[in-house]
C-alpha cells in the first residue's frame, strides 16, 4: 500500500466509511483516493445558468451582458454537448457557434466532432469552455469515462472561463444531487467538477407558479434532510450565478440557496459569500 494519505473530504466521510466496511466484507479493497471536494484557485471564473438561456440561435437578452463579460477576449470555446442526444449535437453546435460569434468569440467547436484523444486536445487548446444542457447523467458518465472531468478542472483552475447551463450547470457543483433528471446513464460516481461548494438545481419554478414552486422546494428540503451538510443552489430559467475574482453574485434572474436550516431567495447583484472564496 502506498504511503500517500487518503483524501477524504467532508461530504463523503460517512460514505467512505461505509465503503471501506463493504470493501472489507467483499474482499475488494479498492478505495478511490480522490472524491468530491471544492476545486479552487484565485483564477477560477465560473458561470452557471438555470437553463433556457437561448432565444433561437442567440443568447437571451437577459443573459447576454453577463455572457459577454464572462467570455470577453476569448478566441475559441470548446463546446461540451454530451448531454444532448447524439442526433442533435450538430444542430446545437451550429446554434452555439452563432450565439458565441455574436458575443465576439469567433470559434466554437464541439467535442463530439473528435475522437477521445482529439477531444482532449481541443480542451487543452481552447481558451474557454461551455457545457450545454440535456441529460445530466449522460454528461457526467462521459466526463468520467474520457478523463475530461480532470482536464476541465485543470484548465478552469488555471483561469480558462467555464460556463454551463442546466445539466452543464449541475456538473459545476460538488456532486450531482439535485438534478431534475432521471439516471439515464450509469455513472462511476456522482462526483462533479467541484467549482462551487453546492449541489445545483436548475429550472427551479418561480414563486408565482405556486404548486410547482412548493413541490420543488419540498423535494430539495427532503434531499437536505438526508444530506444536512450540503447546500443547494437553485436557479430559475435564464438565471445566472457568476463566480469571478473570488466573488460570487446572482448576475441575472432568480435564485435560492437552500440549506438544512432554511431557504433564502437571492437578489440580483447580491454577493453570495457562501459560494465565493
Ligand atoms: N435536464 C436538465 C437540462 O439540462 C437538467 C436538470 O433539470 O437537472 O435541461
Amino acid at each position: 500500500m502506498s504511503a500517500e494519505p487518503l483524501r477524504v473530504p467532508l461530504l463523503t466521510r460517512r460514505a467512505t466509511l461505509v465503503g471501506l466496511a463493504a470493501a472489507a466484507i467483499c474482499g475488494a479493497a479498492r478505495v478511490s483516493r480522490a472524491g468530491p471536494a471544492l476545486r479552487t484557485s484565485p483564477k477560477v471564473s465560473v458561470l452557471v445558468v438555470g437553463g433556457t438561456m437561448m432565444n433561437g440561435d442567440h443568447f437571451a437578452d437577459s443573459v447576454m451582458a453577463v455572457m459577454r463579460e464572462h467570455y470577453a477576449g476569448c478566441r475559441k470555446v470548446a463546446l461540451v454537448l454530451h448531454p444532448s442526444h447524439p442526433t442533435e449535437r450538430d444542430k446545437v453546435e451550429a446554434r452555439m457557434q452563432k450565439a458565441f460569434a455574436q458575443l465576439g468569440v469567433p470559434e466554437a467547436e464541439s467535442l463530439h466532432r473528435r475522437d477521445d484523444v482529439g477531444a482532449m486536445a481541443l480542451l487543452r487548446t481552447a481558451d474557454a469552455i461551455f457545457v450545454g444542457g440535456g441529460e445530466t447523467f449522460v454528461l457526467l458518465a462521459e466526463l468520467h469515462r474520457t478523463g475530461q472531468l480532470a482536464l476541465i478542472r485543470e484548465r478552469v483552475l488555471a483561469g480558462v472561463p467555464f460556463g454551463g447551463s442546466s445539466a452543464g450547470a449541475n456538473v459545476a457543483g460538488l456532486i450531482i444531487g439535485t438534478t431534475n433528471d432521471f439516471p439515464t446513464a450509469e455513472v462511476p460516481s456522482r462526483e462533479a467538477l467541484g467549482f462551487l461548494p453546492v449541489t445545483i438545481n436548475p429550472h427551479h419554478p418561480l414563486p408565482e407558479q405556486k404548486a410547482d414552486f412548493d413541490s420543488r422546494a419540498g423535494k430539495i428540503r427532503g434531499y437536505l434532510r438526508f444530506n444536512p451538510t450540503e447546500t443547494v443552489l437553485a436557479l430559475a430559467n435564464a438565471s445566472v450565478v457568476r463566480l469571478h475574482a473570488g466573488r460570487a453574485v446572482l448576475a441575472a434572474g432568480y435564485g435560492w440557496i437552500y440549506s438544512a436550516t432554511g431557504m433564502r431567495a437571492l437578489q440580483v447583484g447580491e454577493p453570495l459569500p457562501e459560494l465565493g472564496r
